[in-house]
């Protein structure tokens, strides 16, 4: 078993080595001596070791497979995930799931396994939304101020000339599902948007129709838009070959909503080519800096902590080994990169990442330590509101 040694600069002293299977970070020297003073307790015995770097799967679906998620065993192999709903019905078993991580909480994401739960209506799934969910609603209207969110927002555009601590209230109309998923996200600050987004290839095997009219995949992204955008959320985005309609719905909520928008917008299993990549970062970064959303003026060099939009590739939605998809992760970089798998069954999560992490690495010139701590910092900048 062959071992390399490398530092990390977003981890500080911490020594990492690296093996085929794990990688693993050693305490610095300190912090073991200082473990020596104390109390010898024994831990768990199915907890991981504490000098673990494992990576973070920004974006699965484990909540939807086969195999039970069992948080003490998936700890072995990432050091938290991103679980995204895809319809209402998920909407407690992810929260679930994110309680049980907490329940055995420390102080760092190295030292814990952490799950951000995600709360959004996928467009596969759209059409299975009842009829009386659509029905409108009038409801109050609640905007989050940015001083009751976590996210670093310095939204100077407010119209109305609130104060922080002032809440902003409108009285309106909405289907009963967005009011439903507005009133989760208020119970859980923690919780994330996702998966939404748009798709123009999923067919009806039946009709060969579309399962959700685009009109109707429009409308429901750009509610669930507001709502991130209101309540200061991240929002990991599903697209399939409707990048233009996306990109329309972003926009014209940024128009709508006194020319704000989510904190942070992820593109997940990203199929687009470079340029695309790469005009999507040119358009909508220019949208922050217009509402001075963010920081990058201040130093353009610095790693993940100023952007505004990511981007994943899955292994198994992504060829990982094709020349396109080669040329679109180098496009984005490794300071948008987040890790995903994607995948609904636990069983392949820690496989899957492990052939992301090692092609990957492979395609940016980084050692697979570095790709992981960088991409740790970037989940960390990403779902910031989940305090990871
Ligand atoms: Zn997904």
């Amino acid at each position: 078993m062959s071992t390399t040694t490398d530092k990390c600069t977003d981890c500080d002293d911490k020594t990492i080595i690296s093996t085929p299977s794990a990688v693993i970070m050693k305490l610095p020297s300190s912090a073991a001596a200082s473990s020596t003073s104390l109390p010898q307790l024994s831990p768990p015995p199915s907890s991981p070791p504490s000098s673990l770097l494992l990576p973070f799967d920004a974006h699965n679906h484990v909540q939807l497979g086969p195999t039970p998620v069992i948080v003490n065993e998936l700890r072995q192999s990432l050091c938290g995930m991103a679980v995204m709903s895809t319809h209402p019905r998920d909407f407690h078993p992810v929260l679930d799931l994110a309680a049980e991580a907490s329940s055995t909480f420390s102080s760092s994401l190295e030292d814990n396994f952490r799950v951000v739960p995600c709360l959004g209506i996928h467009p596969w799934f759209l059409h299975e939304l009842l009829d009386d969910q659509w029905e409108m609603v009038e409801t109050t209207t609640t905007t989050t101020s940015t001083a009751t969110s976590n996210q670093n927002n310095s939204n100077n555009n407010n119209d109305h000339g609130d104060d922080d601590d002032d809440v902003d209230l409108t009285t309106t109309k909405r289907p009963r599902w967005v009011v439903a998923m507005e009133t989760l996200l208020l119970q859980h600050p923690n919780a994330v948007v996702g998966e939404i987004g748009l798709d123009k290839f999923h067919f009806d095997p039946v009709t060969k129709d579309l399962t959700s009219s685009m009109e109707r995949q429009i409308d429901a992204f750009r509610y669930q838009l507001q709502l991130a955008t209101q309540h200061h959320r991240p929002v990991s985005m599903h697209c399939v070959r409707a990048m233009g309609p996306v990109m329309d719905t972003i926009q014209e909520v940024y128009q709508t909503n006194n020319h704000k928008l989510p904190p942070k917008l992820y593109f997940h299993a990203f199929g687009g080519k470079a340029a695309t990549a790469t005009q999507i970062i040119k358009t909508l970064e220019k949208l922050f800096q217009k509402n001075n959303n963010n920081n990058n003026s201040k130093n353009k060099n610095n790693n993940s902590a100023n952007n505004n939009i990511y981007f994943g590739f899955a292994p198994v939605i992504n060829n990982l080994e094709s020349a396109k998809t080669y040329e679109v992760i180098r496009a984005v970089g490794l300071d948008r990169l987040v890790l995903e798998t994607d995948h609904e069954d636990v069983q392949y999560v820690p496989s899957s990442m492990a052939m992301g992490v090692s092609n990957i690495a492979k395609t940016l010139g980084v050692t697979p330590q570095q790709l992981i701590c960088t991409t740790n910092a970037n989940v960390r900048d990403l779902y910031s509101n989940s305090n990871l």
